[in-house]
C-alpha cells in the first residue's frame, strides 16, 4: 500500500536531540574534538566595552567563521542562512534548535570591527599548531615552504599608474583598507620596486600577473609546511612579491621557533628561495639544510666555459681557468683599498687581458670580451653547500616532499573556494589566510582522528 504523509507540522512540543541527529562521522564532529576556545574570552576583553548591548558571543563567531572556512561557504548572508538551516552547523556552533543566528550584517559588522583589531585569529591558528604537535601529527624535522597567489578584492579597471600623484580621498572619507594602507606607509618603507598600478580600492595588494595572462590585483599567502602530515605550522599574508615572499620564510621560521620550540633540519622550497642571501642565512646563521634549487644565472648555452670549468682557490682567492690561468678581483695594489663588491653582492674575477688575447681557448672562453670576467657572490659557500645537498638522495625526497604543499594550496582554492579574497588590506588577506589555515589544519586532524576510530568509511563532507 503505498504510504502519505500526515503533512502535520503544527506540533507545540517536540522531544528533539540535536546531538543525536549529527552523525557520528560528521567531519564537524572531529573537528569540535580538537578545538578549544577556552582562551579566547579572555583574549578579547580589552576590545569589548563593559556597558551597552550584549554583543554576538565571540565562541559564536568563531564558530561559524570556521563552519565557513571549512566547507568553502564564502558568503557571510549564505553562512547565516546555512547555520539557520543545518542540524550539524548549528550543533557545532552550540545552538539549540531555537535560538536565533545572528543578522548576516551584525555578523560582518562584529567580524570587521573587533575582531580584526585584534590578534584572535592568529592565536587561534597557534592553538590549533599546538595541538597538532599535541597529537604527534608534527615531525619538525622538514618543513616546505611556498607562496600562491590570491586574487584581492579590487577591480583591475579602478587603478591608477603608481607613478603617478595619487588624491586619495579626505581622512573622514577613507575606507579601512586604504586607511591601513597609508599608515603602514609612514610607519616603513616599501619592500621591492613599485608596482605598475595602484588599486584606489586596496591599495596594498599588488599588481601581478603569472606569464601570459591578464595582470589583477593580488596577495600571496605563504605556507610553512611540516613535511610528516602535511600540518600547516605558520601562514603569513604578503603582497605579491617575490622579496616579500622570502622574508616572509624568515619571520615564520623565527616566530615557529619562538611559539613551538621547532626549528626544522631541512628546508624545502623552489628556486625563489634559492637566492644568495636567504641561503646564507639558512646555512650560516640558522644551520638549516636547504634542499632548494640555488638562483643560478652562470650556466651557458652557447659552448663556451661555464663557471663550473673555473678552479676555485680560497688561500689564493683566485680563480683558475681551463687553460690553467688565473682570474683574479685584483690585479694591482691601490693606496686605498677598494671593496669591489657591486650592487648584486658579487666581487668579479677577471683574467689578465694580455694572457686571453694569444689564448688557443677563447672562442670557448670569451669569444666576444676582451677577458674572462666571473662574478663571485658574497654567499657562495652556502651556494656551493646547497649545490652539494642537491646531489643526495635526501633531497631528491625533498623534491616529492614539497608537493604537499602544492597540494593545500590546490585544496584552499577549489575545496574551501578561496580563489579571490572577500576582505580588503593586508589585515583583511592576513585574518582570511589565517582562518584558512586553521580550517586546514582542523581537517587533517579530524580526518586522522576518525580514521583511526571508525571503522566505517567515512561519509564525504
Ligand atoms: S681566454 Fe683567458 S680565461 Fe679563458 S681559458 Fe684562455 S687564458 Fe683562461
Amino acid at each position: 500500500m503505498m504510504g502519505q504523509q500526515s503533512g502535520a507540522q503544527d506540533r507545540l512540543f517536540y522531544s528533539f536531540n540535536l546531538d543525536a541527529h549529527v552523525p557520528a562521522d560528521h567531519l564537524l564532529r572531529g573537528i569540535d574534538r580538537f578545538l578549544d576556545l577556552s582562551d579566547l574570552r579572555q583574549h578579547l576583553t580589552a576590545f569589548y566595552s563593559h556597558t551597552g548591548r550584549p554583543s554576538i558571543d565571540p565562541e559564536l563567531m568563531v564558530r561559524m567563521l570556521l563552519v565557513g572556512y571549512c566547507f568553502g561557504i564564502r558568503s557571510e548572508r549564505r553562512l547565516c542562512e546555512e547555520v539557520h538551516l543545518n542540524l550539524a552547523y548549528r550543533w557545532f556552533c552550540r545552538l539549540g534548535l531555537e535560538d536565533g543566528v545572528p543578522d548576516h550584517s551584525t555578523f560582518s559588522k562584529n567580524r570587521h570591527g573587533r575582531f580584526r583589531d585584534c590578534d584572535a585569529f592568529r592565536q587561534l591558528f597557534e592553538t590549533v599548531v599546538e595541538r597538532c604537535i599535541t597529537e604527534g601529527l608534527v615531525g619538525g624535522e622538514g618543513f616546505a615552504i611556498d607562496a600562491s597567489i590570491i586574487r584581492a578584492d579590487a577591480n583591475r579597471r579602478r587603478g591608477t599608474p603608481s607613478t603617478a600623484q595619487v588624491e586619495w580621498p579626505a581622512p573622514e572619507q577613507r575606507t579601512r583598507a586604504v586607511r591601513e594602507y597609508l599608515e603602514a606607509l609612514d610607519a616603513s618603507e616599501p619592500v621591492g620596486a613599485p608596482p605598475k598600478y595602484l588599486s584606489m580600492t586596496d591599495p596594498a595588494a599588488r599588481w601581478t600577473a603569472a606569464p601570459g595572462c591578464p595582470a589583477f590585483y593580488a596577495y600571496s599567502t605563504n605556507y610553512l609546511v611540516d613535511v610528516k602530515s602535511g600540518v600547516i605550522v605558520d601562514v603569513e599574508a604578503t603582497a605579491a612579491h617575490r622579496t616579500e615572499e622570502t622574508e616572509a620564510t624568515k619571520t615564520m621560521i623565527d616566530r615557529v621557533a619562538e611559539r613551538h620550540e621547532i626549528t626544522p633540519q631541512r628546508l624545502i622550497g623552489d628556486t625563489a628561495y634559492g637566492t644568495g642571501p636567504m641561503l646564507e642565512w639558512l646555512v650560516e646563521d640558522k644551520g638549516i639544510e636547504p634542499h632548494v634549487p640555488v638562483w643560478d644565472k652562470s650556466k651557458r648555452s652557447d659552448d663556451t666555459f661555464s663557471v663550473s670549468e673555473f678552479q676555485w682557490n680560497e688561500q689564493a682567492n683566485e680563480y683558475r681557468c681551463p687553460g690553467g690561468e688565473a682570474l683574479r678581483n685584483e690585479w694591482r695594489k691601490f693606496k686605498n683599498p677598494r671593496s669591489r663588491v657591486t650592487q648584486d653582492s658579487t666581487v668579479i674575477y677577471h683574467a689578465d687581458p694580455r694572457i686571453c688575447a694569444q689564448c688557443p681557448l677563447k672562442p670557448r672562453c670569451c669569444p666576444n670580451m676582451p677577458t674572462r670576467k666571473i662574478a663571485r657572490s658574497l654567499y657562495e659557500k652556502s651556494r656551493a653547500f646547497a649545490r652539494q645537498v642537491a646531489e643526495t638522495a635526501a633531497y631528491r625526497q625533498s623534491r616529492k616532499d614539497r608537493k604537499k604543499v602544492e597540494v593545500l594550496f590546490a585544496h584552499l582554492k577549489r575545496i574551501l573556494k578561496l580563489d579571490r579574497l572577500r576582505l580588503r588590506g593586508r589585515r583583511g588577506a592576513r585574518d582570511e589566510f589565517l582562518l584558512a589555515a586553521t580550517a586546514q589544519n582542523l581537517r587533517r586532524m579530524a580526518r586522522k582522528w576518525m580514521q583511526t576510530t571508525m571503522t566505517e568509511p567515512i561519509a564525504a563532507t
